[in-house]
């Protein structure tokens, strides 16, 4: 039996940085992972071009009972980091799409993970697939797992082990509860979990409203009363989706309102005034039609009224206009769950974890990265960002 200096958990993003940069460190780990393949989730991500990073980034962006945690982190590992290790090692330079995202100038995920089997094979570090880890008892040097190996039952032991195996999102992805399991067999706190940058569904009186309007896609400023967000949004037959409605999805609770500005860009106010000191002749769906597409205008008149002219508006027509326009409330119903979500959110409370090595706490020698922790990037290459700098921060310690 090899001595590993870690078992760890998961051959995702934050376990195969784990397994790299540990190699790199001279160590040694055996990585087990249950899908045939390492980096399932990478090589779908960002549409199988992976969005690996955010120029941008700062514990700003992150969602989590405590984002001061990541300082700790993050100063072990930046961004420039992440840049410089895919360019070092796995020869991708990165380009930049919008808002900070970068991905790898050839769009390819797979030159993402190739970058990692690479490293992690060169460094002699061992990966085991169709692997499933089933349990783990603490025993007297270190812990036991048992696992699973191609349908036989093993047990591998070491006096370290890595908890990089995710969250609930995408079960045909190898997405699983283990390490939320393993935190609450260890005594661990755990922050509620639930689907994050996801998709709301829409049911009720209104649901025929949006499903007109399945397909269309509207630049706005969706924000409630903790955050703003400026992308687009995209009318589904079941709801709302679109990059702007999965980043407020983060920061919404069932029950919950938020509000939607139409028109970010334009003060209507000012477009109504200007359109009366020039006569104001036009109607209202045709002052409606220089911004949206006949279709939205369409179903806006619904709720406003479309025929009459802007010179007649009346003081309390003009408030409508303007406030359906630029605060479109929205009450979803719920959101598509975990097969639909991008991450979890919530996960193992971060006061279990000494905030510089990701190591429990209560448990020494259990270490916890990535999805499985109370930390959730928005979107737009924060996830991955975390992932990476989790891994990191393990390695050094393992
Ligand atoms: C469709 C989609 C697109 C995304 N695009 C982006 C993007 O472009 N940019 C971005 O930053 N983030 C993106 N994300 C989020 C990102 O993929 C995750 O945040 C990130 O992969 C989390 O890394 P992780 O290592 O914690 O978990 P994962 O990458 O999910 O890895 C966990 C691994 O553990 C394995 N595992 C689980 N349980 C066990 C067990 N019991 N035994 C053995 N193995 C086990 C799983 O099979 C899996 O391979 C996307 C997510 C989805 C679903």
């Amino acid at each position: 039996m090899v001595n590993y200096d870690a078992i760890i958990i998961g051959a995702g993003a934050c376990g195969l940085m784990c397994a790299a940069q540990a190699g790199l460190l001279g160590k040694k780990t055996l990585v087990l992972e249950r899908n045939d393949k390492p980096g399932a989730k990478i090589l779908i991500s960002g549409g199988g071009r992976c969005n690996y990073t955010n120029l941008g980034t700062t514990i700003d962006n992150f969602v989590s009972e405590n984002p001061k945690f990541l300082n700790a982190v993050f100063s072990q590992w930046s961004v420039d980091d992440t840049i410089q290790f895919f360019e070092n090692f796995g020869g991708i330079k990165p380009q930049e799409k919008t808002l900070g995202q970068l991905f790898p100038t050839t769009n390819k995920a797979k030159d993402i993970v190739a970058t990692f089997t690479k490293l992690v094979y060169e460094t002699g570090q061992d990966l085991w697939l169709n692997t499933l880890v089933k349990g783990i008892q603490k025993v007297d040097e270190g812990y036991e797992l048992s696992i699973e190996r191609n349908g036989k039952e093993e047990k591998v032991k070491a006096n370290k082990v890595v908890f990089a195996s995710g969250g609930l999102p995408v079960h045909k992805l190898g997405a699983s509860d283990f390490a939320l399991r393993v935190a609450r067999q260890f005594d661990m706190e755990i922050v509620q979990t639930a689907p994050a940058l996801v998709p709301l569904t829409i049911t009720g009186k209104d649901a025929d409203w949006y499903a007109s309007l399945s397909g269309n896609s509207v630049f706005a400023r969706v924000y409630n009363d903790k955050i703003s967000f400026e992308e687009n949004i995209l009318f589904t037959h079941w709801g709302l989706s679109g990059p702007a409605i999965l980043q407020i999805s983060s920061y919404w609770k069932a029950g919950e309102t938020f509000t939607i500005d139409l028109l970010p860009k334009f003060k209507l106010e000012d477009v109504i005034k200007q359109e009366r000191n020039d006569g104001g002749r036009r109607l209202v769906g045709q002052l409606l039609n220089d911004y949206f597409t006949k279709k939205m205008v369409d179903a806006l008149g619904k709720f406003l009224p479309l025929d009459i002219k802007i010179a007649s508006l009346s003081k309390v027509d003009a408030k409508l206009i303007i406030d359906t326009i630029h605060k479109f409330k929205v009450k979803p119903a719920g959101d598509k769950g975990y097969d639909k979500a991008e991450v979890m959110r919530g996960g193992i409370s971060t006061t279990e974890l000494n905030p510089k090595t990701l190591e429990s706490k209560k448990n020494p020698g259990l270490y916890f990265g990535g999805e499985a922790v109370d930390i959730t990037g928005w979107l737009g290459g924060y996830n991955f960002q975390w992932a990476w700098a989790a891994g990191f921060a393990i390695a050094q310690d393992i």
